[in-house]
């Protein structure tokens, strides 16, 4: 049997997987830290945008930028090529700060 040594464990499924994915957080915007310029709906920009503009870049029409930097929704998806265009913004960002858990 081999040893798990340093750095290894394993999952609940038994399997062995690298120890940073045990311990390491998973990156997600958060919906009560929500930029209050966000319009109401399913996507939205958290307050850990650091205002890289890779979204607004991306997705124009769908992204602004606030006076104090940071980036939000000015307008919700409606069609499925919006929302690949808002998706693409939402899996470029670095820090993770676009949501889609938004109502
Ligand atoms: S890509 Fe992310 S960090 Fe960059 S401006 Fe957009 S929301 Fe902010």
């Amino acid at each position: 049997m081999p040893s798990l040594g340093q750095g290894a464990g394993r999952a609940g499924s038994g399997k062995l997987v690298p120890s940073y994915r045990l311990t390491q957080p998973t990156l997600m915007a958060t919906l009560t830290d929500r930029v209050p310029q966000n319009i109401t709906g399913k996507y939205y920009v958290d307050s850990t945008c650091i205002d890289c503009d890779q979204c607004r870049a991306i997705s124009p029409d769908f992204f602004g930028r606030t006076e104090d930097g940071m980036s939000f929704l000015k307008k919700q998806p409606a069609t499925s090529d919006e929302v690949a265009q808002v998706e693409e913004a939402m899996t470029s960002c670095a820090t993770a700060s676009i949501g889609s858990d938004g109502e």
